[in-house]
Protein backbone atom coordinates (compact mmCIF):
# COMPACT_ATOMS: atom_id res chain seq x y z
CA UNK A 1 0.00 0.00 0.00
CA UNK A 2 1.07 3.69 -0.70
CA UNK A 3 1.40 6.49 1.28
CA UNK A 4 -0.42 9.62 0.73
CA UNK A 5 2.26 11.42 -0.75
CA UNK A 6 1.22 14.92 1.16
CA UNK A 7 1.94 15.32 4.92
CA UNK A 8 -1.95 15.33 5.38
CA UNK A 9 -2.61 14.95 9.43
CA UNK A 10 -4.33 12.12 9.72
CA UNK A 11 -7.16 13.48 11.77
CA UNK A 12 -8.08 15.37 8.24
CA UNK A 13 -8.17 12.10 6.50
CA UNK A 14 -10.55 10.64 9.00
CA UNK A 15 -13.22 13.28 7.90
CA UNK A 16 -13.96 16.25 10.20
CA UNK A 17 -17.42 15.47 12.01
CA UNK A 18 -20.05 18.62 11.92
CA UNK A 19 -21.27 19.68 14.78
CA UNK A 20 -23.28 16.91 17.37
CA UNK A 21 -26.53 18.70 17.42
CA UNK A 22 -26.35 19.66 13.70
CA UNK A 23 -25.79 15.72 12.59
CA UNK A 24 -28.84 14.50 14.59
CA UNK A 25 -31.32 17.27 13.46
CA UNK A 26 -33.22 14.09 11.40
CA UNK A 27 -33.46 12.71 15.51
CA UNK A 28 -35.35 16.14 16.45
CA UNK A 29 -37.18 16.79 14.04
CA UNK A 30 -38.56 13.18 14.69
CA UNK A 31 -38.40 13.76 18.65
CA UNK A 32 -40.79 17.30 17.94
CA UNK A 33 -43.16 15.07 16.01
CA UNK A 34 -44.05 12.93 18.47
CA UNK A 35 -44.00 15.89 21.11
CA UNK A 36 -46.62 17.63 18.89
CA UNK A 37 -48.84 14.59 18.40
CA UNK A 38 -48.60 13.79 21.82
CA UNK A 39 -50.10 17.43 22.56
CA UNK A 40 -52.64 17.10 19.79
CA UNK A 41 -54.46 13.54 19.24
CA UNK A 42 -57.16 13.13 21.28
CA UNK A 43 -56.48 9.56 22.72
CA UNK A 44 -58.95 8.15 24.29
CA UNK A 45 -58.64 7.56 28.43
CA UNK A 46 -57.31 4.05 27.99
CA UNK A 47 -54.90 4.76 25.45
CA UNK A 48 -53.75 7.76 26.86
CA UNK A 49 -52.76 5.73 29.81
CA UNK A 50 -51.25 3.23 28.22
CA UNK A 51 -49.02 5.73 26.54
CA UNK A 52 -48.53 7.53 30.18
CA UNK A 53 -47.11 4.29 31.29
CA UNK A 54 -44.62 3.59 28.36
CA UNK A 55 -43.17 6.88 28.21
CA UNK A 56 -42.14 6.78 31.94
CA UNK A 57 -41.39 3.63 32.60
CA UNK A 58 -38.84 3.97 29.47
CA UNK A 59 -36.90 6.37 30.96
CA UNK A 60 -36.51 4.20 33.65
CA UNK A 61 -35.72 1.54 31.57
CA UNK A 62 -33.42 3.63 29.78
CA UNK A 63 -31.30 3.71 33.54
CA UNK A 64 -30.53 0.04 33.26
CA UNK A 65 -29.33 0.31 29.83
CA UNK A 66 -26.88 2.47 31.48
CA UNK A 67 -25.77 0.20 34.25
CA UNK A 68 -26.03 -3.03 32.82
CA UNK A 69 -26.10 -2.42 29.35
CA UNK A 70 -23.03 0.03 29.09
CA UNK A 71 -20.99 -0.86 32.48
CA UNK A 72 -22.09 -4.16 33.18
CA UNK A 73 -23.04 -3.48 36.66
CA UNK A 74 -26.76 -5.24 37.80
CA UNK A 75 -29.40 -3.10 39.30
CA UNK A 76 -32.53 -5.31 40.60
CA UNK A 77 -33.89 -1.84 42.79
CA UNK A 78 -35.17 -0.05 39.67
CA UNK A 79 -38.33 0.28 40.78
CA UNK A 80 -37.26 1.53 44.57
CA UNK A 81 -35.79 4.15 42.72
CA UNK A 82 -38.79 5.30 40.40
CA UNK A 83 -40.98 4.96 43.91
CA UNK A 84 -38.56 7.17 45.41
CA UNK A 85 -39.23 9.70 42.60
CA UNK A 86 -42.79 8.95 42.50
CA UNK A 87 -43.69 9.50 46.15
CA UNK A 88 -41.48 13.00 46.56
CA UNK A 89 -43.96 14.34 43.27
CA UNK A 90 -46.87 12.53 45.13
CA UNK A 91 -46.38 13.86 48.99
CA UNK A 92 -44.56 16.71 48.21
CA UNK A 93 -47.19 18.22 45.83
CA UNK A 94 -50.31 16.46 47.86
CA UNK A 95 -49.55 17.07 51.23
CA UNK A 96 -47.03 19.97 51.17
CA UNK A 97 -48.03 21.81 48.61
CA UNK A 98 -44.53 22.60 47.44
CA UNK A 99 -43.89 23.10 43.37
CA UNK A 100 -44.00 20.03 40.95
CA UNK A 101 -40.79 21.20 39.92
CA UNK A 102 -39.05 21.18 43.15
CA UNK A 103 -40.52 17.89 44.08
CA UNK A 104 -39.01 16.86 40.78
CA UNK A 105 -35.58 17.56 41.31
CA UNK A 106 -35.53 16.80 44.74
CA UNK A 107 -36.98 13.62 43.95
CA UNK A 108 -33.76 12.79 41.13
CA UNK A 109 -31.91 14.20 43.95
CA UNK A 110 -32.84 11.33 46.13
CA UNK A 111 -32.59 8.55 43.91
CA UNK A 112 -29.04 9.98 42.73
CA UNK A 113 -27.69 10.01 46.40
CA UNK A 114 -29.17 6.40 47.77
CA UNK A 115 -28.16 4.80 44.46
CA UNK A 116 -24.39 6.88 44.76
CA UNK A 117 -24.20 5.40 48.45
CA UNK A 118 -25.47 1.95 48.06
CA UNK A 119 -22.99 1.55 44.74
CA UNK A 120 -20.20 3.00 46.80
CA UNK A 121 -20.91 0.56 49.73
CA UNK A 122 -21.26 -2.46 47.45
CA UNK A 123 -19.48 -2.02 44.13
CA UNK A 124 -15.80 -3.22 45.13
CA UNK A 125 -17.66 -6.39 46.02
CA UNK A 126 -18.57 -7.29 42.61
CA UNK A 127 -21.48 -9.33 40.60
CA UNK A 128 -23.58 -11.52 43.54
CA UNK A 129 -23.05 -9.60 46.43
CA UNK A 130 -24.37 -6.25 44.22
CA UNK A 131 -27.50 -8.25 43.35
CA UNK A 132 -28.46 -9.50 46.91
CA UNK A 133 -27.61 -5.49 48.40
CA UNK A 134 -30.01 -4.02 45.68
CA UNK A 135 -32.73 -6.53 46.40
CA UNK A 136 -32.35 -5.72 49.52
CA UNK A 137 -32.08 -2.05 49.07
CA UNK A 138 -36.00 -2.83 47.14
CA UNK A 139 -37.44 -4.25 50.12
CA UNK A 140 -36.38 -2.07 52.37
CA UNK A 141 -37.56 1.05 50.46
CA UNK A 142 -41.71 -0.82 50.10
CA UNK A 143 -41.22 -1.85 54.01
CA UNK A 144 -40.86 2.08 54.21
CA UNK A 145 -43.78 2.75 52.22
CA UNK A 146 -46.04 0.60 53.30
CA UNK A 147 -45.15 1.60 56.95
CA UNK A 148 -44.01 5.15 57.65
CA UNK A 149 -47.71 5.83 57.76
CA UNK A 150 -47.65 9.44 59.07
CA UNK A 151 -45.58 10.62 56.22
CA UNK A 152 -46.39 7.72 52.72
CA UNK A 153 -50.38 6.90 54.13
CA UNK A 154 -49.15 3.53 53.62
CA UNK A 155 -51.29 0.94 51.67
CA UNK A 156 -53.71 3.29 51.02
CA UNK A 157 -50.97 5.30 48.79
CA UNK A 158 -50.81 9.08 48.24
CA UNK A 159 -53.57 10.50 45.74
CA UNK A 160 -54.38 14.24 44.65
CA UNK A 161 -51.01 14.53 43.02
CA UNK A 162 -50.18 17.92 41.58
CA UNK A 163 -48.67 18.82 38.07
CA UNK A 164 -47.20 21.72 36.82
CA UNK A 165 -49.80 24.77 36.25
CA UNK A 166 -48.29 25.26 32.30
CA UNK A 167 -49.05 20.76 31.98
CA UNK A 168 -52.06 20.48 34.21
CA UNK A 169 -54.09 19.22 31.21
CA UNK A 170 -53.24 15.15 30.56
CA UNK A 171 -52.66 16.00 27.28
CA UNK A 172 -50.09 18.27 27.43
CA UNK A 173 -48.55 16.43 30.57
CA UNK A 174 -48.49 13.99 28.09
CA UNK A 175 -46.41 15.92 25.56
CA UNK A 176 -43.78 17.09 27.89
CA UNK A 177 -43.02 13.48 29.30
CA UNK A 178 -42.59 12.73 25.70
CA UNK A 179 -40.20 15.70 25.47
CA UNK A 180 -38.47 14.63 28.25
CA UNK A 181 -37.92 10.74 27.03
CA UNK A 182 -36.52 12.15 23.85
CA UNK A 183 -34.07 14.01 25.44
CA UNK A 184 -32.93 11.81 28.08
CA UNK A 185 -33.44 8.86 24.98
CA UNK A 186 -30.89 10.92 23.24
CA UNK A 187 -28.16 11.51 26.28
CA UNK A 188 -28.34 7.66 27.07
CA UNK A 189 -27.50 7.11 23.31
CA UNK A 190 -24.53 9.60 23.17
CA UNK A 191 -23.38 8.52 26.41
CA UNK A 192 -21.10 5.62 24.92
CA UNK A 193 -18.97 8.07 22.95
CA UNK A 194 -18.34 10.60 25.89
CA UNK A 195 -14.93 9.75 28.18
CA UNK A 196 -17.24 8.39 30.73
CA UNK A 197 -19.41 6.20 28.43
CA UNK A 198 -16.56 5.20 27.01
CA UNK A 199 -14.66 3.93 30.45
CA UNK A 200 -17.80 2.14 31.16
CA UNK A 201 -17.90 0.17 28.40
CA UNK A 202 -14.35 -0.89 29.17
CA UNK A 203 -15.18 -2.16 32.65
CA UNK A 204 -17.62 -4.09 31.53
CA UNK A 205 -15.86 -5.54 28.45
CA UNK A 206 -12.25 -5.75 31.03
CA UNK A 207 -12.27 -4.39 34.22
CA UNK A 208 -8.40 -5.37 35.05
CA UNK A 209 -7.56 -4.19 31.46
CA UNK A 210 -9.39 -0.88 32.10
CA UNK A 211 -8.11 -0.39 34.99
CA UNK A 212 -4.50 -1.03 33.82
CA UNK A 213 -5.24 1.40 30.77
CA UNK A 214 -5.82 4.48 33.40
CA UNK A 215 -9.85 3.92 34.17
CA UNK A 216 -10.97 4.48 38.00
CA UNK A 217 -12.90 1.51 38.00
CA UNK A 218 -14.98 2.15 41.03
CA UNK A 219 -15.88 5.50 40.23
CA UNK A 220 -16.84 4.19 36.67
CA UNK A 221 -18.98 1.94 38.19
CA UNK A 222 -20.47 4.40 40.69
CA UNK A 223 -21.05 6.58 38.50
CA UNK A 224 -23.08 4.16 36.21
CA UNK A 225 -25.18 3.22 39.26
CA UNK A 226 -26.39 6.50 40.19
CA UNK A 227 -26.97 7.66 36.90
CA UNK A 228 -29.39 4.65 36.33
CA UNK A 229 -30.76 5.71 40.07
CA UNK A 230 -31.18 9.10 39.09
CA UNK A 231 -32.94 8.18 35.78
CA UNK A 232 -35.36 5.69 37.62
CA UNK A 233 -36.40 8.62 39.97
CA UNK A 234 -36.74 11.02 37.35
CA UNK A 235 -39.36 8.56 35.72
CA UNK A 236 -41.80 7.75 38.94
CA UNK A 237 -41.33 11.86 39.64
CA UNK A 238 -42.50 11.72 35.93
CA UNK A 239 -45.19 8.83 36.64
CA UNK A 240 -46.91 10.04 39.69
CA UNK A 241 -48.11 13.49 37.77
CA UNK A 242 -49.32 11.67 35.13
CA UNK A 243 -51.26 8.99 36.98
CA UNK A 244 -51.79 10.94 40.17
CA UNK A 245 -52.13 8.40 42.16
CA UNK A 246 -49.11 5.99 43.85
CA UNK A 247 -49.31 3.24 46.05
CA UNK A 248 -46.44 1.03 47.20
CA UNK A 249 -47.77 -2.33 45.22
CA UNK A 250 -46.38 -0.20 41.90
CA UNK A 251 -42.96 -0.26 42.92
CA UNK A 252 -42.34 -3.67 44.24
CA UNK A 253 -39.30 -6.27 43.62
CA UNK A 254 -41.59 -7.49 41.13
CA UNK A 255 -41.60 -4.51 39.21
CA UNK A 256 -38.04 -4.10 39.00
CA UNK A 257 -37.73 -7.51 37.66
CA UNK A 258 -40.08 -6.01 35.02
CA UNK A 259 -38.10 -3.25 34.36
CA UNK A 260 -34.88 -5.85 33.87
CA UNK A 261 -37.61 -8.01 31.25
CA UNK A 262 -38.19 -4.57 29.60
CA UNK A 263 -34.77 -3.92 28.93
CA UNK A 264 -32.91 -7.62 28.30
CA UNK A 265 -35.81 -8.40 25.82
CA UNK A 266 -35.26 -5.04 23.97
CA UNK A 267 -31.76 -5.28 23.77
CA UNK A 268 -29.75 -4.06 26.91
CA UNK A 269 -27.18 -2.37 24.92
CA UNK A 270 -29.43 0.61 23.28
CA UNK A 271 -31.98 2.85 23.95
CA UNK A 272 -34.22 2.02 21.08
CA UNK A 273 -33.87 -1.26 22.33
CA UNK A 274 -35.05 -0.19 26.13
CA UNK A 275 -37.88 1.49 24.11
CA UNK A 276 -39.16 -1.86 22.38
CA UNK A 277 -38.63 -4.10 25.17
CA UNK A 278 -40.63 -1.16 27.21
CA UNK A 279 -43.54 -1.13 24.55
CA UNK A 280 -43.71 -4.69 23.96
CA UNK A 281 -44.01 -5.28 27.66
CA UNK A 282 -46.75 -3.21 28.22
CA UNK A 283 -48.34 -4.00 25.17
CA UNK A 284 -48.53 -7.66 25.09
CA UNK A 285 -50.62 -7.99 28.23
CA UNK A 286 -53.23 -5.56 26.22
CA UNK A 287 -52.70 -7.88 23.31
CA UNK A 288 -53.19 -10.66 25.51
CA UNK A 289 -56.21 -9.31 27.73
CA UNK A 290 -59.42 -11.75 26.04
CA UNK A 291 -57.52 -14.57 27.18
CA UNK A 292 -58.03 -13.72 30.77
CA UNK A 293 -61.30 -15.66 30.69
CA UNK A 294 -59.57 -18.63 30.70
CA UNK A 295 -57.44 -18.59 34.33
CA UNK A 296 -53.73 -19.48 33.82
CA UNK A 297 -53.47 -19.25 30.28
CA UNK A 298 -52.62 -15.77 29.94
CA UNK A 299 -50.07 -15.75 32.13
CA UNK A 300 -48.25 -18.71 30.65
CA UNK A 301 -48.48 -17.17 27.33
CA UNK A 302 -47.17 -14.28 28.43
CA UNK A 303 -44.35 -16.02 30.13
CA UNK A 304 -43.47 -18.39 27.08
CA UNK A 305 -43.80 -15.34 24.55
CA UNK A 306 -40.77 -13.58 26.91
CA UNK A 307 -39.03 -16.82 27.18
CA UNK A 308 -38.99 -17.35 23.05
CA UNK A 309 -37.86 -13.83 22.22
CA UNK A 310 -35.03 -13.95 24.70
CA UNK A 311 -34.30 -17.19 23.58
CA UNK A 312 -33.67 -16.70 20.39
CA UNK A 313 -32.39 -12.98 20.81
CA UNK A 314 -29.69 -12.75 23.40
CA UNK A 315 -29.06 -9.46 22.61
CA UNK A 316 -32.87 -8.71 22.07
CA UNK A 317 -34.57 -7.48 19.39
CA UNK A 318 -32.58 -4.43 18.59
CA UNK A 319 -29.50 -6.30 19.44
CA UNK A 320 -30.95 -8.81 17.15
CA UNK A 321 -31.95 -6.28 14.44
CA UNK A 322 -28.37 -4.24 14.33
CA UNK A 323 -26.37 -6.80 13.87
CA UNK A 324 -27.89 -7.90 11.00
CA UNK A 325 -27.30 -3.96 9.57
CA UNK A 326 -23.98 -3.73 11.05
CA UNK A 327 -23.73 -7.41 8.76
CA UNK A 328 -25.30 -5.35 5.86
CA UNK A 329 -23.31 -2.02 6.10
CA UNK A 330 -20.39 -2.09 4.19
CA UNK A 331 -17.45 -1.87 6.07
CA UNK A 332 -15.45 1.58 6.77
CA UNK A 333 -12.41 2.05 5.59
CA UNK A 334 -9.66 3.90 6.61
CA UNK A 335 -7.03 5.92 4.55
CA UNK A 336 -3.71 4.23 5.52
CA UNK A 337 -1.04 6.63 6.40
CA UNK A 338 2.57 7.08 7.19
CA UNK A 339 2.94 7.77 11.17
CA UNK A 340 5.50 8.76 13.37
CA UNK A 341 4.37 7.50 16.75
CA UNK A 342 6.05 10.29 18.99
CA UNK A 343 6.91 8.25 21.94
CA UNK A 344 8.36 9.57 25.68
CA UNK A 345 12.26 10.61 24.61
CA UNK A 346 15.04 9.09 26.71
CA UNK A 347 15.96 12.55 27.10
CA UNK A 348 13.74 13.42 29.89
CA UNK A 349 14.22 12.47 33.76
CA UNK A 350 16.80 10.67 35.85
CA UNK A 351 19.28 7.58 34.85
CA UNK A 352 16.68 5.15 36.85
CA UNK A 353 13.20 4.68 35.57
CA UNK A 354 12.19 2.09 37.60
CA UNK A 355 13.67 0.92 41.28
CA UNK A 356 12.13 -2.40 42.93
CA UNK A 357 13.58 -2.96 45.98
CA UNK A 358 12.59 -6.08 48.38
CA UNK A 359 9.22 -6.72 46.56
CA UNK A 360 7.90 -10.01 47.44
CA UNK A 361 4.40 -11.38 46.94
CA UNK A 362 2.64 -14.12 48.69
CA UNK A 363 -0.23 -16.63 48.05
CA UNK A 364 -0.79 -17.75 51.42
CA UNK A 365 2.21 -20.19 52.09
CA UNK A 366 3.44 -19.60 48.32
CA UNK A 367 6.22 -17.22 47.70
CA UNK A 368 5.52 -16.59 43.74
CA UNK A 369 7.98 -13.30 44.17
CA UNK A 370 10.44 -13.25 47.34
CA UNK A 371 12.40 -9.85 47.91
CA UNK A 372 13.38 -9.13 44.31
CA UNK A 373 15.69 -5.94 43.16
CA UNK A 374 15.14 -4.51 39.83
CA UNK A 375 16.81 -1.12 38.58
CA UNK A 376 15.25 -0.59 34.82
CA UNK A 377 17.69 2.36 33.40
CA UNK A 378 16.21 5.17 30.96
CA UNK A 379 15.53 4.46 27.58
CA UNK A 380 17.23 0.47 27.66
CA UNK A 381 15.20 -2.71 26.54
CA UNK A 382 15.26 -4.94 30.03
CA UNK A 383 14.61 -8.21 29.81
CA UNK A 384 13.06 -10.45 33.03
CA UNK A 385 13.67 -14.13 32.18
CA UNK A 386 13.31 -17.38 34.06
CA UNK A 387 11.85 -20.59 34.00
CA UNK A 388 7.89 -20.98 34.15
CA UNK A 389 5.96 -20.43 37.55
CA UNK A 390 9.03 -18.43 38.38
CA UNK A 391 7.13 -15.70 39.29
CA UNK A 392 7.31 -13.31 36.12
CA UNK A 393 4.15 -12.22 35.59
CA UNK A 394 3.10 -12.01 39.91
CA UNK A 395 5.79 -9.64 39.26
CA UNK A 396 4.49 -7.18 36.92
CA UNK A 397 0.91 -7.96 38.40
CA UNK A 398 2.42 -6.28 41.37
CA UNK A 399 4.42 -3.84 39.47
CA UNK A 400 0.52 -2.84 37.88
CA UNK A 401 -0.89 -2.81 40.99
CA UNK A 402 -3.37 -6.43 40.18
CA UNK A 403 -1.69 -7.31 43.49
CA UNK A 404 -0.77 -5.91 46.34
CA UNK A 405 3.09 -5.99 47.52
CA UNK A 406 3.17 -8.03 50.50
CA UNK A 407 6.42 -5.87 51.11
CA UNK A 408 9.05 -4.00 49.09
CA UNK A 409 8.62 -0.52 47.07
CA UNK A 410 8.22 0.42 44.30
CA UNK A 411 9.32 3.86 42.47
CA UNK A 412 8.34 5.07 39.17
CA UNK A 413 10.04 7.95 37.97
CA UNK A 414 10.71 9.62 41.59
CA UNK A 415 7.30 8.86 42.86
CA UNK A 416 6.29 6.14 44.86
CA UNK A 417 3.68 3.92 43.16
CA UNK A 418 3.97 0.88 45.63
CA UNK A 419 0.07 1.66 46.96
CA UNK A 420 -1.36 3.04 44.35
CA UNK A 421 -4.16 1.63 43.00
CA UNK A 422 -3.59 0.27 38.92
CA UNK A 423 -5.36 3.64 37.24
CA UNK A 424 -3.22 5.76 39.25
CA UNK A 425 -0.08 3.85 38.12
CA UNK A 426 -0.72 4.29 34.79
CA UNK A 427 -1.44 8.23 34.70
CA UNK A 428 1.58 8.07 36.25
CA UNK A 429 3.47 6.13 33.49
CA UNK A 430 3.16 3.06 33.33
CA UNK A 431 1.87 0.89 30.78
CA UNK A 432 1.42 -2.61 30.25
CA UNK A 433 0.50 -5.60 28.23
CA UNK A 434 -1.00 -9.09 29.42
CA UNK A 435 0.38 -12.44 29.13
CA UNK A 436 -3.48 -13.34 27.82
CA UNK A 437 -4.49 -10.62 25.47
CA UNK A 438 -7.12 -8.43 27.51
CA UNK A 439 -9.04 -6.49 24.91
CA UNK A 440 -12.48 -4.61 25.21
CA UNK A 441 -13.92 -7.18 23.09
CA UNK A 442 -17.22 -5.48 21.79
CA UNK A 443 -15.26 -2.34 20.42
CA UNK A 444 -13.49 -1.24 17.43
CA UNK A 445 -9.67 -1.42 17.24
CA UNK A 446 -9.78 2.15 17.41
CA UNK A 447 -12.08 2.55 20.11
CA UNK A 448 -9.74 0.31 22.48
CA UNK A 449 -6.44 2.29 20.99
CA UNK A 450 -8.72 5.55 22.15
CA UNK A 451 -9.17 4.48 25.15
CA UNK A 452 -5.17 3.92 26.10
CA UNK A 453 -4.92 7.43 24.22
CA UNK A 454 -7.33 8.92 27.16
CA UNK A 455 -5.37 8.19 29.74
CA UNK A 456 -5.27 11.06 32.54
CA UNK A 457 -1.81 12.43 32.51
CA UNK A 458 -1.19 11.52 28.40
CA UNK A 459 0.41 15.01 27.85
CA UNK A 460 -0.58 14.59 24.12
CA UNK A 461 -3.86 14.88 24.89
CA UNK A 462 -5.90 18.09 25.84
CA UNK A 463 -8.67 16.34 28.24
CA UNK A 464 -11.88 15.95 26.22
CA UNK A 465 -10.05 16.60 23.21
CA UNK A 466 -11.98 14.13 20.82
CA UNK A 467 -10.61 14.59 17.21
CA UNK A 468 -6.84 14.65 19.16
CA UNK A 469 -7.76 11.56 20.89
CA UNK A 470 -8.52 9.79 17.52
CA UNK A 471 -5.40 11.15 16.18
CA UNK A 472 -2.91 9.96 18.58
CA UNK A 473 -4.93 6.79 18.62
CA UNK A 474 -4.94 6.11 14.62
CA UNK A 475 -1.32 7.11 14.99
CA UNK A 476 -0.66 4.00 17.83
CA UNK A 477 -2.63 2.03 15.32
CA UNK A 478 -0.77 2.86 12.13
CA UNK A 479 3.08 2.85 14.02
CA UNK A 480 1.71 -1.01 14.64
CA UNK A 481 0.91 -1.33 10.80
CA UNK A 482 -3.05 -1.84 11.62
CA UNK A 483 -4.14 1.66 10.39
CA UNK A 484 -5.76 0.33 7.88
CA UNK A 485 -8.32 -2.14 9.80
CA UNK A 486 -8.69 0.73 12.77
CA UNK A 487 -12.68 0.53 12.70
CA UNK A 488 -12.89 -3.41 12.82
CA UNK A 489 -13.89 -5.25 15.56
CA UNK A 490 -11.37 -7.11 17.46
CA UNK A 491 -12.47 -10.78 16.65
CA UNK A 492 -11.57 -10.14 12.89
CA UNK A 493 -8.32 -9.04 13.84
CA UNK A 494 -5.82 -12.73 14.03
CA UNK A 495 -4.05 -13.63 17.24
CA UNK A 496 -0.99 -12.17 16.41
CA UNK A 497 -2.78 -8.94 15.23
CA UNK A 498 -4.59 -8.59 18.86
CA UNK A 499 -1.51 -8.39 20.24
CA UNK A 500 -0.02 -5.48 18.08
CA UNK A 501 -3.40 -3.38 19.13
CA UNK A 502 -2.83 -4.28 23.01
CA UNK A 503 0.64 -2.45 22.19
CA UNK A 504 -0.64 0.34 20.53
CA UNK A 505 -3.09 0.68 23.10
CA UNK A 506 -0.06 1.07 26.12
CA UNK A 507 1.68 3.11 23.44
CA UNK A 508 -0.97 5.45 22.48
CA UNK A 509 -1.17 6.46 26.40
CA UNK A 510 2.64 7.65 26.17
CA UNK A 511 4.09 6.07 28.91
CA UNK A 512 7.04 6.35 30.47
CA UNK A 513 7.95 2.83 31.24
CA UNK A 514 6.37 -0.11 28.72
CA UNK A 515 6.05 -3.44 30.67
CA UNK A 516 5.31 -6.38 28.52
CA UNK A 517 4.50 -9.82 29.35
CA UNK A 518 5.22 -12.40 26.88
CA UNK A 519 4.74 -10.67 23.55
CA UNK A 520 5.55 -13.13 21.60
CA UNK A 521 3.70 -15.77 23.01
CA UNK A 522 0.79 -17.88 20.56
CA UNK A 523 2.79 -16.11 17.87
CA UNK A 524 3.77 -17.76 14.40
CA UNK A 525 7.31 -16.70 12.87
CA UNK A 526 5.54 -14.42 10.64
CA UNK A 527 4.49 -12.37 13.55
CA UNK A 528 7.19 -12.81 15.86
CA UNK A 529 9.34 -11.08 12.85
CA UNK A 530 6.81 -8.40 12.92
CA UNK A 531 6.77 -8.26 16.28
CA UNK A 532 10.58 -8.09 16.37
CA UNK A 533 10.76 -5.24 14.26
CA UNK A 534 8.08 -3.37 16.08
CA UNK A 535 10.14 -3.82 19.61
CA UNK A 536 13.56 -2.20 17.82
CA UNK A 537 11.25 0.75 16.50
CA UNK A 538 9.51 1.60 20.03
CA UNK A 539 13.10 0.86 21.42
CA UNK A 540 14.79 3.53 18.53
CA UNK A 541 12.83 6.31 20.33
CA UNK A 542 14.32 5.82 23.54
CA UNK A 543 10.95 4.24 25.42
CA UNK A 544 12.14 2.26 28.03
CA UNK A 545 10.86 -1.22 28.00
CA UNK A 546 10.88 -3.91 30.65
CA UNK A 547 9.80 -7.19 28.66
CA UNK A 548 9.22 -10.97 29.51
CA UNK A 549 9.97 -13.55 27.27
CA UNK A 550 10.77 -17.08 26.88
CA UNK A 551 12.22 -16.49 23.46
CA UNK A 552 16.14 -16.21 23.91
CA UNK A 553 17.19 -14.99 20.07
CA UNK A 554 14.59 -11.99 21.06
CA UNK A 555 15.79 -11.10 24.67
CA UNK A 556 19.92 -11.78 23.28
CA UNK A 557 19.04 -9.60 20.42
CA UNK A 558 16.92 -6.92 22.21
CA UNK A 559 18.13 -6.38 25.37
CA UNK A 560 20.94 -5.06 26.75
CA UNK A 561 19.81 -6.02 30.94
CA UNK A 562 18.78 -8.94 32.08
CA UNK A 563 17.14 -9.78 35.36
CA UNK A 564 16.86 -13.82 35.57
CA UNK A 565 13.94 -15.29 38.33
CA UNK A 566 13.86 -18.55 39.95
CA UNK A 567 11.49 -20.01 42.56
CA UNK A 568 10.11 -15.57 42.93
CA UNK A 569 14.12 -14.99 43.75
CA UNK A 570 16.32 -13.18 41.21
CA UNK A 571 19.02 -15.63 40.73
CA UNK A 572 21.31 -13.11 38.14
CA UNK A 573 21.58 -9.64 36.90
CA UNK A 574 23.36 -7.51 34.60
CA UNK A 575 24.47 -7.37 31.66
CA UNK A 576 22.68 -9.62 28.40
CA UNK A 577 25.50 -11.51 27.12
CA UNK A 578 27.22 -12.16 30.60
CA UNK A 579 23.90 -13.21 32.20
CA UNK A 580 23.18 -15.85 29.84
CA UNK A 581 26.35 -17.31 30.11
CA UNK A 582 25.94 -17.46 34.10
CA UNK A 583 25.78 -20.90 35.60
CA UNK A 584 23.12 -20.91 37.57
CA UNK A 585 20.93 -19.37 34.89
CA UNK A 586 21.95 -22.08 32.86
CA UNK A 587 20.96 -24.61 35.05
CA UNK A 588 18.02 -23.14 35.76
CA UNK A 589 16.98 -23.40 32.33
CA UNK A 590 18.77 -26.92 31.54
CA UNK A 591 17.14 -28.32 35.00
CA UNK A 592 13.48 -27.57 33.85
CA UNK A 593 13.57 -27.39 29.79
P1 LIG B 1 5.60 -16.92 35.46
O1 LIG B 1 4.93 -15.75 34.87
O2 LIG B 1 7.04 -16.68 35.78
O3 LIG B 1 5.44 -18.16 34.64
P2 LIG B 1 3.74 -16.55 37.63
O4 LIG B 1 4.17 -15.25 38.17
O5 LIG B 1 2.55 -16.59 36.79
O6 LIG B 1 4.97 -17.25 36.88
O7 LIG B 1 3.50 -17.55 38.83
C1 LIG B 1 4.43 -17.70 39.91
C2 LIG B 1 3.84 -18.64 40.93
O8 LIG B 1 2.77 -18.00 41.60
C3 LIG B 1 3.28 -19.92 40.34
O9 LIG B 1 3.56 -20.96 41.23
C4 LIG B 1 1.80 -19.66 40.30
O10 LIG B 1 1.07 -20.85 40.41
C5 LIG B 1 1.59 -18.77 41.51
N1 LIG B 1 0.48 -17.85 41.36
C6 LIG B 1 0.37 -16.88 40.42
N2 LIG B 1 -0.77 -16.18 40.57
C7 LIG B 1 -1.39 -16.72 41.65
C8 LIG B 1 -2.61 -16.43 42.33
N3 LIG B 1 -3.42 -15.45 41.94
N4 LIG B 1 -2.94 -17.19 43.41
C9 LIG B 1 -2.13 -18.20 43.82
N5 LIG B 1 -0.98 -18.51 43.23
C10 LIG B 1 -0.60 -17.79 42.16
MG1 LIG C 1 3.81 -15.54 33.09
Amino acid sequence: MSAPSDNMPIATAIARPKPLLLRHLPYFIFAAILVALAAAVPFDGYIHNILMQAVTFAIAVFGLSVVLGLCGQINLAQAAFFGIGAYAVGIGTSDYQISYWLCLVGGCAMALLAGALLGMSTLRLGGHYLAMVTISFQQIVTLIMINTIWLTHGPDGVSNIGRPWLFQSSQSYLAFCVAALALVGYAVWKLPDTPLGRSMRAVRDNELAAGVNGIDVFRTKVSAFALSAVLGGLAGGLFAGGFAYVSPDQFAFADSIQFLTMSLLGGVASPIGSAIGTGLLILIPEWLRFLKSVPGLYLAIYGLSVILIIRFMPDGIWGFVSSGLTRLRAKVKTPPATATLQLKPATVGGDIVLEVTGLAKYFGGLKAVDGVDIQVKRGGVHALIGPNGSGKTTTLNVLSGLYKATSGKIVLDGTDITNMPPHLRTAAGLGRTFQNIRLFRSMTALENVEIGAERPGNTLIKQGGGDALTERAMEALTFVGLGSRANELISSFSYGHQRLIEIARALAANPTLLLLDEPAAGLNSTEKLELHELLKRIAAQGLTILIIDHDMTLVSEAAQHITVLNFGRRIADGESMAVLRHPDVVSAYLGTE
